[in-house]
């Protein structure tokens, strides 16, 4: 049987594409994902066999990389950013339990948390909360409770999948709760396209960041209490300076 690679590609260039991912890649037979993905992948290896899958079907792309697996196919699953967040790696280890299959290795990326912080300074160089604003799958009450509970705690926050084209609002619904825990003047940034071409950076405030644009290529960033810009940076302290 063939065994299976679980790929984080990290935010889309090539320089952030981990000795791993590539090793992974490199030895496998077929490189399945969403087209999206396979595209940044085939512009760096033209060569390979690929097989593209639509979005919304995940479950079906993992039955395919099982069945070319059993078929004695060595595969590469890819996801943006790292797998196993917001990734393949849980649905690809859920379906292939039921189906028998366990040759499977998970290889960790850069997450758009990690590469996006970096363009912006240092925004979440302390306790923070990673929550996805997409309810396709988790019910809207509980990422309002998520959001709350993460404001509350004072955490640094990121926000995945801020819009859709049919998601529109939901940016502007997080911050309207999250204004009611926290300062209407904490730091706040965005990145658009990291790694990829037309990467935007941009800083404001809670309350501004309710007006803004942003598509499913955005990561956003909520600062804590202690956030501020240092030479145009967003920089969240550890507290050294005050010891
Ligand atoms: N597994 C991915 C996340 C997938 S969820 C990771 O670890 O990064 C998809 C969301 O991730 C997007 O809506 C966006 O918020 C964020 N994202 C992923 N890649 C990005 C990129 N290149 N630029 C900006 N945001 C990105």
């Amino acid at each position: 049987m063939g065994k299976i690679y679980v790929v984080g590609i990290g935010p889309g260039e090539e320089a952030s594409l981990t000795e791993r991912a590539k090793k992974a890649i490199e030895d496998s037979d077929m490189i399945v994902g969403y087209k999206a993905y396979i595209d940044i992948v085939r512009a760096y290896y033209p060569d390979k066999e690929y097989l593209e899958s639509a979005m919304k079907q995940e479950i079906d792309r993992c039955d395919r990389c099982i069945d070319l697996a059993k078929d004695n196919k060595s595969v590469a699953l890819i996801c943006s950013g790292d797998a196993g967040i917001y990734g393949m790696a849980s649905p690809l280890l859920e379906t292939a339990q039921k189906r028998g299959f366990n040759d499977i290795e998970i290889i960790p990326g850069i997450t758009a948390a990690s590469s996006g912080a970096a363009l912006l300074g240092a925004p979440i160089n302390h306790d923070f909360c990673v929550i996805s604003l997409s309810d396709l799958l988790t019910p809207w009450e509980l990422i309002e409770k998520r959001l709350r509970c993460a404001a509350k705690g004072d955490f640094c926050i990121v926000l995945y999948n801020p819009a859709s084209h049919k998601r529109k609002d939901h940016l502007k619904r997080a911050c309207e709760i999250m204004l009611t825990e926290i300062s209407p003047d904490t730091v706040c940034g965005y990145v658009k396209n990291i790694g990829r071409e037309g990467t935007e950076t941009a800083v404001c405030t809670l309350s501004e960041l309710a007006d803004k644009q942003v598509d499913m290529f955005t990561t956003v960033f909520i600062g804590n209490s202690k956030t501020r810009i240092v030479n145009q940076k967003m920089v969240t302290p550890r507290g050294y300076e005050n010891k």
